[in-house]
């Protein structure tokens, strides 16, 4: 064994995991003593001195922009519409991401709300997505009185089951609005396939997903429209922000209407719409980052791809199951699946506590499925509701809403570091993060005192 002159957790370092899926190497068992869990009392791996990036980012340049605009009086984009921050910024990332045209908003919920109304879906109609997101997502359907149906996950990649989307199809149904979760791909080869076959809008939800390569494609340009968030936890983040990207001249002329009060580009009241202009502090802040965010957007992928091969083969915890043709990530998380039957049976909530302990910034994400959540009952009460939709089609929707197994599991299981911050960290940070996870590993049956 290559124990000797390394420390015990060295040692682990210097292992991929597959060598600890199954058992305990020897060296462990006579190491008891010192490898106490930091949750009890022990030395963690990853001393309290050391810290994590901090988040969200700041650097000179975007606080040189916030100067300039706050100096120049031009605060609105009516007062700058062709050179000003926002419009600036919309170019620019439209370039970024190869998107023919892109319209700032005042957050992720704003840019779904607006391509839910722009493409005229509304009362009656349904809309398919995920129930495990961010509530912003099936906000952006209510707004517009649409019915939001949850479908069911693949627990494996967290993102929407295919099958489970086309059990859900009915002759109300007009879009599906896939979410990529933690910023990886959902499984599109599959959703384009099926909205092409049954006629149905795609609106994507990539407001983890800033950057993030499907075949070729940035998320967010595969479907009929593309939503980013520019919220403050998020890796491109402006406090509260958003962006709607698209190929379509004249639907992206009407994204423009809506989310302008209902006027459009040449001052014509046309239409009904929320006001939803993103602010040129906002564009400041987003065009201070941008030249820098690609290399930042590309550590968290070396970072991800490094925790994924050292966590290769280990049972106890499995990194989020990526679709053929994924090329990249935003990693708004790094995000796994706890295996509670390899760590002698722990649960979760033990492990977070050992783990956190060591130093390690690992959280449980989102508790419950949307599907769990009280809106569904409350919309059921309301008279609209009622009036768009047939008594029987509430009925099965409730019945629907009732399970969704495979998001179930999802909650129950997810273990998830924030990336935007944690995973533009060292190498040796990452070192951490594995060390820390075989040390709770090791020490397993230590769990259950917690
Ligand atoms: C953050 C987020 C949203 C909402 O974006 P906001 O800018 O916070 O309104 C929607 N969907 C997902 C998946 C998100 O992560």
């Amino acid at each position: 064994m290559p124990n000797k002159g390394f420390g015990r957790r060295k040692f682990i370092g210097t292992l991929t995991a597959v060598s600890l899926g199954g058992m305990i190497p020897q060296v462990f068992a006579a190491n008891k003593v010192s490898d106490k869990l930091a949750a009890l009392g022990g030395e963690p791996v990853r001393s309290k001195t050391k810290k994590w990036p901090k988040w969200p980012y700041v650097d000179d340049r975007m606080i040189e922009e916030i100067v300039k605009t706050t100096k120049s009086g031009k605060w609105s984009r009516i007062n700058a519409p062709v050179d000003g921050q926002v419009a600036t910024f919309e170019k620019q990332f439209a370039s970024l991401t190869g998107a023919k045209y892109c319209i700032g908003t005042g957050s992720g919920t704003q840019a779904l709300a607006i391509a839910v109304e722009a493409l005229g879906i509304g009362p009656g109609d349904e809309v398919i997505t995920s129930p495990y997101t961010d509530f912003g997502t099936v906000s952006a359907i209510l707004t517009s009185r649409a019915l939001p149906v949850l479908a069911d996950l693949d627990p494996a990649s967290y993102q929407l089951d295919p099958d489970d989307v086309k059990r859900k199809i009915n002759s109300a149904t007009k879009a599906i609005l896939p979410v990529h979760m933690m910023g990886l791909p959902a499984d599109m080869d599959k959703i384009m396939a099926m909205a092409q076959q049954h006629k149905l809008k795609v609106i994507e939800d990539a407001c983890q997903a800033a950057l993030a390569k499907f075949r070729g494609k940035t998320l967010g340009t595969l479907g009929d429209l593309g939503c980013i968030s520019f919220q403050a936890s998020k890796a491109l983040a402006c406090g509260e922000g958003g962006a709607i990207i698209g190929n379509d001249e004249q639907l992206m002329d009407q994204c423009f209407t809506v989310h302008n009060h209902g006027t459009t580009k040449k001052g014509k009241h046309t239409t009904i719409g929320p006001k939803n202009r993103m602010n040129e502090f906002e564009g400041a802040i987003l065009n201070g980052q941008l030249p820098t965010a690609v290399e930042r957007f590309e550590l968290r992928n070396k970072n991800a791809t490094y925790l994924n091969e050292k966590l290769k083969g280990f049972k106890g915890l499995v990194p989020q199951k990526m679709y053929a043709g994924t090329e990249s990530g935003g990693y708004y998380n790094y995000a796994m699946s706890y295996k509670k039957e390899h760590f002698a049976g722990a649960t979760r909530q033990q492990f977070l506590k050992a783990i956190v302990a060591e130093g390690v910034p690992f959280s449980p994400y989102i508790p419950n499925g949307l599907h769990r959540e009280a809106w569904i009952d409350h919309i059921l009460t309301l008279n609209e509701y009622k009036k768009m939709f047939p008594a029987a089609r509430l009925k099965q929707y409730r019945e629907q809403m009732s399970s969704l197994p495979g998001c179930d599991t999802v909650c129950d299981e997810m273990v998830a570091m924030h990336g935007s911050g944690s995973l533009i960290a060292t190498t040796a940070d990452m070192d951490d993060i594995i060390n820390a996870v075989m040390k709770v590993y090791d020490q397993r049956e230590q769990l259950k005192n917690l």
